[in-house]
């Protein structure tokens, strides 16, 4: 993996007009090495970074001057290819993110798309709303989370972002800008959420925020002997909790195939906290840089490699579970941003999967069938020696729009590590995991892609979706100018 920075003029630009070198300096286009989140691909690509509409519309014209296509990239946290363009131009909307109008008596936000959700609830959050749908990073962007129709570990009661997003400003290819709603641009509406950045750019997205009565949630942690019993405790449980998400240890077999631990949290009635602005308080939600005092953040993913490997993961996951075992039924009160975001507070921990970098593999399978299919995942995992470093469990409810990966179901998401030495074996043992996904009627997400074929996505989206989606990029891109590597990968192709 590379992520050395070119500048236009150390280049040369030996590939490139000179209308268009002087058109990348204006903008400050650098040529880079673009990388996955997850750090296992990349691609160079020339990079703006508009900071307007103006800018953005500029940089559509360049596209269409010189045939270049363009991908739209937010924070970059999409595991695999879905935000980098290689041999193109990526338009990294990071600096495209002032908030446009905020009503804290509604909780409606407008808001440019470059706004990360860490933004987003800082924003807001002492006002008492907290964003609908929060990832488990807060690194994400709007316009990335509603181009993936992202999910929260509230999946199973609020559905993903799109339910959430009353309209949005998508810029077309050719410069216009539409404003799209439920009931006005519908088509378009039920498309571009969930859409990966193919049909258009976001400029701006109107959110309706949660309200909530204090900065704290009551969190529950309760240990699960296997998977049927984590099933059963989802079950049990769903109707009274506002998020619960499950921890699947990936290399516990026999009786103890899919223990875990899960945590319950639900939000706090009004009345309830008696010092609701104190908790409520940006400062109160965030972790301090240092762990029990002492310990930098920063350094633990160095810590962390030890683990990293099939051995240590045996060791950490033991240790984890006899923790979780020996305190179930524990109850905390914790802020919101340290209960959702748990993986920020460990900075670059992704490092500690080594140079290879990681995948992660999350199918979506119906409620019937789930546990059936998540057992015979994880065995297949382990007899090929390829246990998952790190398995979530989602529950999650169908949803409208057109590109869709949710469904009455629940989600495993499964990271593997990825070394020169077990990369094609990855690749081998996702094709046998994909054919238990698509026997179980289950379903794909994008944004946590590295491996989908166009097969795979035609059997679970089937051809008609995938036809209407075509048609719309017709309509709007007539000139197919948006492009990533995993549009070409898995959609361009007939
Ligand atoms: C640690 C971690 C935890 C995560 N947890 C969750 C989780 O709990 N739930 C979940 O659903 N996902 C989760 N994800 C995945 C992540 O939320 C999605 O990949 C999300 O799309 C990333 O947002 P981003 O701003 O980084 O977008 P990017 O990854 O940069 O881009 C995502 C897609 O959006 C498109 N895009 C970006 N900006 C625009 C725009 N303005 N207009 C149109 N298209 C645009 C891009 O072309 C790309 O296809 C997680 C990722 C990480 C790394």
């Amino acid at each position: 993996m590379q992520d050395k920075q070119y500048n236009v003029d150390e280049l040369g630009m030996p590939q490139l007009s000179v209308a268009l070198s002087k058109e990348l300096k204006r903008f400050d286009g650098r040529l880079e090495d673009v990388p996955a989140w997850g750090g296992a691909s990349s691609g160079m690509g020339w990079v703006f970074r508009p900071i307007n509409t103006d800018q953005l519309a500029e940089v559509f014209a360049i596209a269409h001057k010189t045939d270049l296509s363009i991908g739209l990239r937010g924070g970059g946290n999409s595991y695999g290819d879905a935000a980098y363009n290689s041999n193109g131009i990526v338009l990294d909307l990071c600096r495209f993110n002032r908030v446009l109008d905020w009503n804290p008596e509604t909780g409606v936000i407008r808001a440019e798309p470059g706004l990360t959700i860490h933004q987003l609830w800082e924003y807001t959050v002492e006002d008492g709303w907290w964003p609908p749908v929060a990832t488990g990073t807060a690194k994400t962007t709007l316009g990335g989370c509603a181009a993936m129709n992202v999910h929260g570990k509230n999946a199973f009661k609020v559905g993903p972002i799109g339910d959430h997003i009353l309209e949005f400003d998508l810029m077309l290819p050719s410069g216009e800008i539409i404003t799209c709603r439920r009931n006005e641009n519908s088509d378009i509406f039920f498309a571009a959420i969930g859409g990966f950045g193919m049909l258009g750019c976001f400029t701006s997205i109107t959110l309706q925020m949660k309200r909530v009565y204090s900065g704290l949630l009551d969190v529950v942690a309760l240990a699960s002997t296997d998977l049927s019993v984590m099933f059963e405790q989802f079950r049990a449980l769903l109707p009274t909790s506002d998020y619960l998400v499950g921890w699947v240890d990936g290399v516990a077999s026999g009786n103890g195939l899919g223990r875990g631990q899960i945590h319950k949290a639900n939000y706090l009635e009004k009345g309830v906290d008696p010092y609701p602005e104190q908790s409520l308080r940006v400062d109160n939600q965030n972790l301090g840089d240092t762990i029990f005092g002492i310990v930098p953040r920063s350094i633990i993913w160095q810590g962390m490699r030890l683990f990293t490997n099939n051995y240590g993961l045996r060791a950490a996951n033991l240790g984890k579970y006899a923790v979780s075992y020996a305190t179930s039924g524990s109850k905390i009160r914790q802020p919101h941003a340290q209960f959702h975001f748990l993986l920020d507070y460990v900075p670059n921990w992704k490092k500690s999967y080594g140079g290879g970098g990681l995948i992660q593999y999350q199918p979506f399978i119906p409620r019937d069938s789930a546990e059936n299919a998540f057992k015979t995942i994880l065995r297949t995992t382990q007899r090929h020696d390829l246990p998952t470093y790190l398995g979530v469990l989602k529950r999650h409810r169908p949803d409208a729009f057109l590109m869709t990966h949710g469904l009455d179901g629940f989600s495993l998401a499964l990271d593997f590590r990825i070394t020169q030495a077990n990369r094609q074996r990855i690749v081998r043992m996702v094709r046998e995991l994909d054919e238990i996904v698509l026997d179980a009627g289950g379903r794909f997400y994008p944004a946590k892609d590295s491996t989908l074929r166009p097969s795979v996505a035609t059997a679970y989206l089937g051809a008609d979706t995938i036809a209407r989606f075509r048609e719309l990029k017709q309509r709007y891109d007539p000139d197919s100018v948006l492009q990533t590597n995993l549009w070409r990968r898995v959609f361009m192709t007939p």
